[in-house]
């Protein structure tokens, strides 16, 4: 007789059908998820981390619950973003995208990210692109215009706009349309471009190209996961087009629906209730945010909040953040002291208060794995551990209640319930906290005021200032001052270039 592994059932809310739904896998036991990455034409914004977080929290409770889970996550390694930036540094697209994979996946290393099953890559799946989109083309899904692109006939997918709930006409309207002769339908989209000189490409029977965006998570989830895959994950603004066209694309190839049993997409981060975005200059890079902060203090600041809830970055979730880590180990490095006493009689009023703490701990580990199961209710899970922290506290508090036997069984919970319970799901809480209230204390004096500078974003007057300051400065040879000035009004997010023809400044 095969052992069958019990489940816990989870809950989810699926953007397909707008509601929470108990997961039910295609395979018993087995779960597959997909998770958009990263275009790595650049250093990651701390919206991009919180994709990656989000992800790795999935992934971290699917496997807790008990599920066998094959987790794909790509990087886009070929696009126009890479192309550009490539003849920006003069080097070339290939080595574009090799320096920036590297990078983004030391910013995912610092956050203590789990290695996915799988990590793709566009350029390594050319060959299953191709025989997609010639099984879409003969399902008769798709064209080739004349000169050589290939695009998806949206016209003949009937169920296109049911991701994002929207009809052809809306969705017409709320994009800006190219104007093109090619297209049958304005919506239709490109599942192979032709190459223009200087750019990547790679032969294909409608000529020398490349893929479209959309094309490679089809491609690749197929390849690794099956046509028919259980979870797929990505940000909101994936919903439409990216996420939409995918399931026209894989349902049109495989000729069977749904691609995706369970769509979750999580919300923006804004800068001061801005969304972030590389034109209006307020980006804050991963890499600053890891470098100021901490793996752990990133883990709490964005997953302390529910996934489909905006985040605001700011002063404020930064406060919110030292102070729900501070109360965190402060309490665990009470719990450790207390473990390393040397044991009292047991007392039996101690005993007792200690008793009802033991039964607390209990109620609380219940009450984070039913929020973790319930739509990964984080906050939840986290408010549950708080009011644990507070009842050890104040049975601390009481004279009576050290070091008995049941006192240290109460801090050994305790610890177990930060490292395991609600560590191994969201990746706080197992440092030690000797080390980690140092590093607290640290932020709290140097960072918050960066944080307040990085978040008000300079203005273009401020920067030319700052310049001329700076110019006067090395003018008077006060290269400390000149080197002072430089590095706030970096740290706010501008980069300065000099060069024999003068000084230069960009929005990071
Ligand atoms: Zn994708």
């Amino acid at each position: 007789m095969s052992a069958i592994k019990k489940i816990r059932s989870i809950r989810l809310t699926n953007t397909l059908t707008g509601k929470k739904e108990v997961l039910e896998t295609y395979r018993p036991g087995q779960l597959t998820f997909y998770s958009c990455g990263p275009t790595v034409y650049g250093f990651i914004h701390i919206g991009n981390l919180r994709g990656g977080l989000v992800a790795d929290q999935f992934y971290r409770y699917f496997q807790r619950v008990g599920y066998d889970v094959q987790f794909v996550r790509n990087y886009t390694d070929v696009d126009d973003k890479i192309i550009n930036k490539g003849r920006e540094e003069g080097i070339s697209p290939e080595e574009v995208a090799k320096k920036y994979t590297q990078e983004v996946e030391k910013d995912f290393a610092v956050a203590c990210m789990l290695e996915p099953t799988h990590k793709t890559t566009v350029t390594t799946h050319i060959a299953e692109i191709i025989a997609l989109i010639k099984k879409i083309i003969e399902h008769g899904n798709a064209y080739v215009a004349k000169d050589g692109e290939v695009l998806f006939s949206i016209s003949s997918f009937k169920n296109y706009g049911q991701l994002s709930h929207k009809k052809l006409d809306d969705l017409i309207a709320g994009i800006r349309v190219e104007v093109t002769e090619k297209k049958q339908n304005p919506l239709d989209f490109t599942l192979w471009k032709p190459a223009k000189p200087g750019e990547p490409f790679w032969d294909s029977p409608w000529g020398k190209g490349r893929p479209g965006w959309h094309i490679e998570c089809s491609a690749m989830a197929s390849k690794w996961l099956g046509d028919q895959i259980d979870v797929h994950h990505g940000g909101e603004d994936l919903v439409f087009p990216h996420h939409e066209n995918e399931i026209a694309q894989s349902e049109a190839a495989s000729g069977h629906g749904p691609f995706v049993k369970y769509w979750l997409h999580h919300a923006f981060l804004t800068l001061s209730k801005e969304k972030m975005s590389k034109s209006l200059g307020n980006v804050f890079t991963a890499r600053d945010f890891l470098t100021q902060f901490s793996g752990e203090f990133a883990r709490y600041l964005l997953l302390s909040v529910h996934y489909r809830s905006q985040i605001d970055f700011g002063p404020e979730a930064v406060e919110q953040t030292l102070t729900g880590l501070q109360r965190i180990y402060e309490a665990k490095a009470r719990a450790q002291q207390l473990l390393k006493q040397s044991r009292a009689r047991a007392d039996l009023r101690a005993e007792a208060a200690w008793g009802v703490f033991a039964a607390s701990c209990e109620k609380a580990r219940t009450e984070i794995d039913e929020n973790f199961a319930n739509d990964f209710n984080n906050p939840g899970a986290l408010a549950a551990l708080f009011t644990v922290i507070r009842e050890f506290n104040r049975t601390l508090a009481e004279p009576l209640a050290q070091a008995t036997p049941s006192a240290i069984l109460g801090a050994q919970e305790l610890i177990r319930l930060m490292e395991e319970d609600i560590g191994g799901i969201l990746g706080i809480g197992r440092s030690e906290p000797e080390k980690a209230l140092a590093d607290l204390s640290r932020i709290r004096v140097i960072s918050r005021p960066q944080v307040a500078n990085a978040v008000a974003r300079p203005t273009e007057d401020e920067i030319r200032q700052a310049i001329e300051d700076r110019a006067a400065a090395r003018k008077a040879k006060d290269f400390a001052k000149a080197d002072q000035i430089r590095k706030d009004i970096e740290s706010r997010g501008v980069i300065i270039k000099d060069s024999p023809s003068g000084t230069t400044w960009e929005y990071r």
